[in-house]
């Protein structure tokens, strides 16, 4: 039988920080009553936890572990902090692991000080660093490019163009794409580079969220599905027509939602999930 495309929530996977009021907990039983699939975990909702019992909780629950948010921002200016976040990110594989995520989500990380073109060959040593052990532990690693008002300091990988080129480079398959409306809505080049994503074998993740106009925030300003002007339903039919069949993840930052009681914004997600993404 098909489900009903109404009430289908099958496919929907909600992050942790986008009911940020809640924790981990709270979360799980609160997503598991709502009908809701799945669940990126944050890596502040493991603080504190033994990851593989969590991961126990929420497979009990009934809901699947999507990923783990997030590893990444391995360029710096002395090489002592880029070792330290080497290390980060083997942790951020072992929790990912012991939790039974599948894949652990990269914001990859840029500095002031220093050139993007450096800031990328430091992505790319980092992210090869990580690879023996993302292998040994079957861990997927997604490089999610990030829109350009970040570049300065939370990712030189700002376009899909350039996400699929360091993947090319790395070239193994367990390195791929996390692919979020939010960054990439306006890249004129975006049909071919879905295509060149998905032909790769690289469509890892598909975050969804909306653009707010204007933006009064470049962090927490994100709009809920439907609020904004990114063509959503053009993009997921496009990513759909190419293969991808993943879930649908809702990561919204937003102090305006947030300070809404998180259940009340639940319902909202789960409305506009089915109405507009
Ligand atoms: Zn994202």
């Amino acid at each position: 039988m098909k489900a009903d495309p109404l009430t289908d929530f099958s496919r929907l996977c909600v992050h942790t920080i986008t009911t940020r009021g809640w924790k981990l907990d709270e979360a799980v039983d609160q997503y598991a009553e709502a009908g809701v699939s799945g669940i990126t975990v944050w890596r502040q909702w493991l603080e504190g936890q033994d990851p593989q019992k969590s991961g126990e909780r929420i497979r009990a629950a009934g809901l699947k572990v999507v990923s783990l948010c997030r590893g990444g921002f391995y360029p710096a200016l002395e090489e002592k902090t880029r070792s330290q976040s080497i290390e980060d990110n083997k942790r951020a594989i072992e929790d990912a692991a012991a939790l039974g995520a599948p894949l652990v989500v990269l914001v990859c990380g840029a500095v002031p000080g220093q050139s993007l073109s450096e800031s990328r060959k430091q992505i790319a040593e980092g992210i090869a660093a990580t690879l023996p052990l993302a292998e040994s532990l079957g861990v997927r690693l997604a490089i999610e490019p990030l829109h350009p008002m970040y570049a300065a300091d939370r990712s030189a990988i700002n376009t899909l163009a350039t996400a699929n080129d360091l993947c090319d480079e790395l070239n193994h398959p367990l390195v791929g794409i996390a692919y979020d409306v939010y960054h990439l809505w306006w890249d004129p080049d975006l049909e071919a580079q879905t295509r060149r994503t998905a032909e790769a074998n690289r469509f890892f993740a598909y975050h969804v969220c909306d653009w707010m106009t204007p933006t009064t925030d470049l962090l927490n300003d994100r709009g809920l599905m439907g609020e904004g002007c990114i063509d959503l339903r053009g993009i997921r039919s496009m990513v759909e027509r190419n293969g991808f069949s993943g879930m649908i993840e809702v990561e919204v930052f937003s102090n305006r939602w947030w300070a809404k009681p998180p259940r009340e914004f639940l319902q909202e997600i789960k409305y506009t999930y089915l109405n507009h993404t």
